[in-house]
C-alpha cells in the first residue's frame, strides 16, 4: 500500500478533468490547504458548507473534494463573525485540504453532464453548445519489425488510439531505416562505424495532446533502440468536441408532462418547474446541463432538443424560452449531487490502480437550500 498525498490525487483529477476546459472566471481547482498533506480519508461533496465541514472534522477527513468551488466570492476580510470565514478557519485549523472541480468536470468526457445523461438513460449522447475541441497529437515512431507489436501494444495500453467508439487504433507501414552507429554507440542492430539499412515499421497513433508525455514515456520504455526516432505532431483535427451540456435520445418517447414526472423520479426531487407551451408534445431528443444552465437554452434549440433540462431558470429567461417554443424542465441545482456517487466510484478505482491507502467517504449532508411546501388548500 502506498501513501497518497493531496498532490497525487489532484494530478489524477486534473488529468480526468483538465483545468484548460474550465469556463472563464470559474475559480475551480485548488481551494484551501496544502498539496503535500498525506491523505488517508477523502470526503466527496457537492458543496462545502459549515455542516459539511463539521462532518469532515467529525470523520477525521484529510481532503474534501467538492464540485462547487468554496471561495466563489473572494473574502474581503477574515472576520470570524462571518460564517463563511469561520468555515475557512475551521478547515485550516483542522488541516483539511479542499479541492473543487467545477466547469471542467461539467465538460469533460465522463463528467457531470455525462452522469446526468446516463441517469436519464439517454442514448447516442454527445456534447452540445460545443465551444472547442480537444487538441490532438500524433506520435510517429520507427521500430524494427521484431518489436512493432510490443511498442504498439505499449502505446495502446497507455491510452493511444481511442477514436470515437474504437480503441487500439494505429497505422503501420514498412520501409527502410538507415543509420551509422558512431564509436561510442551501443547499437541494438548493426556495428560501430558501419552504415546500416534495416527494414523498420513506421507506427502512427493519435491521442489528446495533454497525454503526450506519458505516450512518449510508454514508447521509449518499449522501444529497443538506444536512440529511438520519433515525431510528435500537433493535429488540427476537430475530433473530440467539448461542450458544457449533453444531448441524446430519450430511451422511451413520452410527452413533455410525463417526461417531467420521469425527471422527478430519476433525480428523486420533491417537485420541479415545467416551462412549456406544449406539455402534450412527444419528447424524443433531450438536452441537459446540470446546474445553472438557463443561458445555454438557445444552443439546446439549435441542437434540436425537444426538451431542455437545467436548473436555476430565471423568470424572464422562462418567458424567453416559452416565446422561442422550447420546453424546459427545471429540477433544481441539487441534482448535481450525483457527483458524490460518481466521483467516489472514480476515486475508488484510482485508489485500486495506484495501490493508495485511502478511504473514500460520501458526504451525508443534503446541501439543497430549498424545501418544497405544497399548498395544502
Ligand atoms: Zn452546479
Amino acid at each position: 500500500m502506498a501513501m497518497m498525498i493531496a498532490a497525487d490525487l489532484i494530478s489524477a483529477i486534473e488529468k480526468y478533468a483538465p483545468l484548460a476546459l474550465k469556463e472563464e472566471h470559474d475559480p475551480t481547482g485548488f481551494q484551501i490547504g496544502r498539496r503535500d498533506k498525506v491523505v488517508k480519508r477523502v470526503l466527496v461533496t457537492l458543496d462545502v458548507r459549515p455542516e459539511v465541514v463539521q462532518e469532515a472534522i467529525d470523520q477525521n477527513i484529510d481532503f474534501i473534494f467538492a464540485h462547487h468551488p468554496v471561495m466563489f466570492r473572494p473574502a474581503r476580510n477574515l472576520d470570524l463573525a462571518i460564517p463563511q470565514n469561520q468555515m475557512y478557519a475551521d478547515l485550516i485549523r483542522h488541516d483539511i485540504t479542499v479541492y473543487a472541480a467545477h466547469t471542467n468536470l461539467d465538460k469533460t468526457q465522463g463528467g457531470m453532464n455525462d452522469w446526468l445523461a446516463k441517469a436519464l438513460q439517454l442514448t447516442d449522447v454527445e456534447p452540445f453548445n460545443v465551444t472547442s475541441y480537444v487538441p490532438m497529437a500524433k506520435l510517429v515512431t520507427f521500430v524494427p519489425v521484431s518489436h512493432e507489436k510490443t511498442v504498439r501494444e505499449a502505446l495502446n495500453r497507455a491510452g493511444a488510439g481511442c477514436i470515437g467508439d474504437y480503441t487500439d487504433c494505429s497505422f503501420s507501414s514498412t520501409g527502410t531505416g538507415r543509420f551509422t552507429p558512431d564509436a561510442l554507440a551501443t547499437p541494438f542492430i548493426g556495428q560501430k562505424n558501419q552504415a546500416e539499412a534495416v527494414t523498420e515499421v513506421k507506427l502512427e497513433v493519435t491521442f489528446p495532446q495533454s497525454q503526450a508525455p506519458q505516450m512518449i514515456a510508454a514508447m521509449l520504455a518499449a522501444h529497443p533502440y538506444q536512440e529511438p526516432v520519433y515525431d510528435l505532431i500537433s493535429l488540427a483535427n476537430q475530433q473530440q468536441p467539448i461542450g458544457i451540456g449533453r444531448i441524446g435520445q430519450a430511451a422511451t418517447p413520452m410527452t413533455v408532462r410525463d417526461y417531467a414526472q420521469f425527471v422527478c423520479e430519476t433525480f428523486d426531487v420533491a417537485g420541479l418547474r415545467l416551462i412549456s407551451n406544449t406539455p402534450d408534445k412527444v419528447v424524443k431528443r433531450v438536452a441537459i446541463v446540470g446546474g445553472d444552465g438557463g443561458k445555454f437554452y438557445p444552443a439546446a434549440i439549435q441542437a434540436h432538443a425537444d426538451v431542455y433540462i437545467t436548473g436555476d431558470v430565471y423568470y424572464h429567461t422562462g418567458h424567453d424560452m416559452l416565446a422561442d417554443g422550447l420546453s424546459v424542465i427545471d429540477p433544481g441545482h441539487h441534482i448535481e449531487s450525483i457527483v458524490k456517487t460518481e466521483m467516489s466510484r472514480i476515486f475508488e478505482q484510482w485508489a485500486q490502480e495506484n495501490d493508495w491507502q485511502v478511504e473514500i467517504i460520501k458526504s451525508w449532508q443534503k446541501t439543497d437550500p430549498f424545501t418544497f411546501i405544497f399548498n395544502a388548500k
